[in-house]
């Protein structure tokens, strides 16, 4: 069992704000369906983009779901840890809405400093842009916000689901793996963070 003293964490720059709790809706795990190799998947609770379409929308209310407390956090970890677990996807709802992103942020943070050989995938539907050379997550109303622990991220599924988009790939075949319609981008954050622009994850 692995828990977790977040008092330090709390001081942080990466968490200012820090609530200490966060709802979820499930744990899954040797998951393949959301990023790569076999995978331990937290689905939170709380998602304010509504998008047409989407297959959760019982994720969107913040307080839907179950408390996340240590026991279920336990489990997170026990998952993460089998040797054939190769990282930690972050779905739901949506990992960065305003009352998940601290909590998350540092559940990645503690992944990268204590199991740096697991690798983190995030989805969410706020887009990923560069402004004036700073990377922030935006919504749909032009609203922005950075994000510190992006940088424990290694790959950032983006933007909201499109369900017209979807249509057209279903329409042209299209292949569009770990995410719902073609416009969602997995992007390579530890790339873009490097080179200071946003880099898209070749699909293999
Ligand atoms: S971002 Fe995801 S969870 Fe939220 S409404 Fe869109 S498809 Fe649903």
């Amino acid at each position: 069992m692995d828990f977790i003293n977040y008092d330090n964490f709390l001081e942080t720059e990466e968490s200012p704000g820090l609530t200490n709790q966060i709802m979820y809706h499930n744990i899954t795990h040797d998951d393949m369906l959301n990023g790569d190799g076999l995978r331990v998947v937290l689905w939170v609770a709380g998602c304010e983009h509504h998008c047409e379409g989407c297959h959760n929308p019982c994720t969107w209310d913040p307080n839907g779901g179950a408390p996340f407390t240590e026991w279920e956090e336990a489990e997170f970890w026990e998952w993460l840890d089998k040797p054939w677990t190769q990282g930690a996807t972050f779905s739901g709802g949506d990992p960065l809405h305003p009352t998940n992103r601290d909590y998350v942020g540092k559940m990645m943070k503690r992944i990268k400093e204590t199991r740096p050989g697991k690798d983190i995938w995030c989805y969410t539907g706020y887009e990923l842009i560069v402004d004036e050379g700073e990377f922030k997550l935006q919504n749909a109303k032009g609203e922005t916000f950075t994000y510190p622990a992006l940088k424990y991220i290694d790959v950032l599924v983006d933007g909201r689901f499109d369900i017209k988009v979807r249509a057209a790939d279903i329409a042209a075949k299209k292949k569009v793996i770990w995410r719902g319609s073609s416009n969602q981008r997995l992007i390579d954050v530890q790339t873009s963070l490097k080179e200071g622009k946003i880099i898209v994850k070749e699909e293999n």
